[in-house]
């Protein structure tokens, strides 16, 4: 099992939204292997993305210390957000229509989202504006970001998804070739490999290696 942080994923996906549903790993719409196991995971991600100032991470940590069952439910709400992006991505990357329940998930956080989305510039930076209350304001830009992907022909078109095993990581291909097939070379590229090279030799099952993270 990888047990390194969330911060250390690689950002693979070249859209947040997508590296926000690469914080797992999926087998069709099951997560295999989680790195959003609490809620401080989400919002360490989040400033990982730009998404929280470090002002804005400290004050959703000590908000979340203090209601502890808000942020599990803040929790909750990114998982079911992730599935509904990963399951709404695979589908648009095969060609499939859009899972109704997916499509539920991403209207429910949508629509607030869209009534608190205000832009402030704040110490020589424009941020998103949220309240220190606000222990789900991470999650508006997340859905906003998703939207806007999925609503864009250009980039919707690229969108692939990994066929590693137990990989599922989703990706827009801005190869010129448009022939990206993996989430990265250096691990399912590489384990297909591998695996292609082992079975050649030595027919017969070979253990899975887990992702290489630095
Ligand atoms: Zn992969």
């Amino acid at each position: 099992m990888n047990t390194a942080p969330i911060i250390a994923l690689p950002r693979v996906g070249g859209h947040l939204a997508l590296d926000f549903a690469n914080t797992a790993e999926w087998q069709d719409s099951q997560c295999q292997q989680d790195w959003l196991t609490d809620y401080s995971d989400l919002v360490q991600w989040s400033h990982g993305a730009g998404l929280l100032t470090l002002e804005q991470t400290n004050q959703s940590l000590s908000q979340a210390a203090g209601r502890p069952q808000e942020a599990a439910i803040v929790l909750e709400r990114g998982r079911a957000l992730r599935t509904a992006i990963h399951d709404l991505g695979v589908a648009l990357a095969a060609g499939y229509p859009p899972p109704m329940a997916a499509v539920q998930v991403f209207e429910q956080e949508l629509t607030p989202a869209l009534g608190h989305l205000r832009v402030v510039f704040e110490s020589s930076a424009w941020t998103w504006h949220t309240r220190p209350e606000d222990l789900d304001a991470m999650l508006w830009p997340i859905v906003w970001e998703a939207a806007q992907l999925f609503a864009n022909s250009n980039l919707r078109h690229r969108l692939k998804c990994c066929p590693g095993e137990a990989c599922g990581w989703l990706f827009v291909d801005t190869s010129r070739k448009g022939n990206r097939r993996w989430c990265s070379m250096e691990d399912c590229g590489n384990r297909h490999k591998a695996r292609r090279y082992y079975h050649r030799h030595r027919p017969g099952e070979m253990k899975s290696s887990s992702r290489t993270i630095a």
